[in-house]
């Protein structure tokens, strides 16, 4: 078991100086629409970038990196990894390690963003920006760091995002910058921060896990299917989140066509005996094993 978190004034401090572009992004994003105004061509801008990079992250950080829910080609992970870092969320490394921490003990003391235990706000954003948090725990994702190129997108990750913003400036001008950058990623940002923040406090809760874990369908619309995140939390190691055809999961359904086009496999889905039990055999997987990679992937 990690140590307890003690509470650091100076590892809790918000490093503003170092979060000037995350703050800034969202200042351009404002003073950026007051300058361009409205433009259809912007809107559909950043509704694409925000679906493309929303995939990314759910398909790829999460479900993929963080939880092994399916397998790919080399080439494969390393497209997961592209289409994660240009969403401005730092590497695949950093994310999947937090990740992980989060599962092994969500809502307890030890949980790096848990609105039980440090409030809203904390969960929802503030938990990235302290001094703590600033690099990962690579022991979290020795399945990982044995590939080079998932390092260096992870060590150069601003060179990937920069370099995305730069190629819709070009594009498409002050629009494809405002509307498919910047706007796109403030949304991006905080439609993914709920999941941290307001998907445990807010919805219906399924399954009797340990954790606050809900489940919500305006959540899940805008994040691809996260928001079933009770469902999520019961069982972590499926593809998908909405266990039945009635809730929504888009990334589940992009899974299922790129596994028709052999482009993913073993996608694993959630049994019949765990959607319909009570217990939560997500947790147990990751705690039992006595390490914080997935559990099947120590057997391999
Ligand atoms: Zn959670
Ligand atoms: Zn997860």
């Amino acid at each position: 078991m990690a140590a307890l978190i003690k509470r650091d004034p100076e590892l809790d401090r918000i490093r503003w100086i170092d979060n000037v572009p995350f703050w800034g992004v969202h200042v351009a994003a404002a003073v950026g629409l007051a300058l361009v105004g409205f433009s259809w061509l912007g809107v559909a801008l950043c509704v694409g970038s925000y679906a493309i990079r929303m995939f990314g992250i759910t398909g790829g950080y999460h479900r993929y990196f963080s939880h092994r829910a399916y397998k790919t080609s080399r080439a494969g992970q390393l497209v997961l990894a592209l289409l994660g870092v240009i969403a401005t969320q730092k590497g695949p490394l950093w994310w999947a390690a937090h990740h992980r921490n989060h599962h092994k003990y969500s809502d307890q003391p030890e949980d790096i963003h848990s609105p039980r235990q440090r409030g809203f706000w904390w969960s929802h954003m503030f938990w990235i920006l302290v001094e703590r948090h600033k690099r990962a725990d690579l022991s979290k994702v020795k399945d990982l760091t044995r590939y080079p190129e998932l390092v260096f997108i992870d060590r150069f990750e601003i060179l990937f995002t920069v370099a995305y913003a730069v190629v819709l400036y070009l594009a498409a001008g002050p629009i494809g910058l405002v509307y498919g950058y910047f706007l796109s990623t403030v949304i991006l940002w905080h439609g993914t921060f709920t999941i941290n923040s307001l998907s445990h406090v807010w919805g219906k809760r399924r399954y009797q896990t340990t954790d606050d874990s809900r489940n919500n369908w305006v959540l899940a619309i805008i994040t691809g299917g996260e928001g079933w995140h009770n469902n999520h939390h019961h069982y972590q190691r499926a593809a998908r989140q909405g266990f039945f055809w009635w809730e929504i999961d888009t990334t589940y359904y992009v899974i299922k066509v790129a596994q028709a086009l052999r482009l993913v496999w073993d996608v694993h889905d959630v049994p019949r005996h765990v959607r319909d039990g009570v217990e939560a055999p997500g947790r147990a997987r990751l705690g039992e094993s006595g390490d914080d990679e997935p559990a099947e992937r120590l057997a391999a």
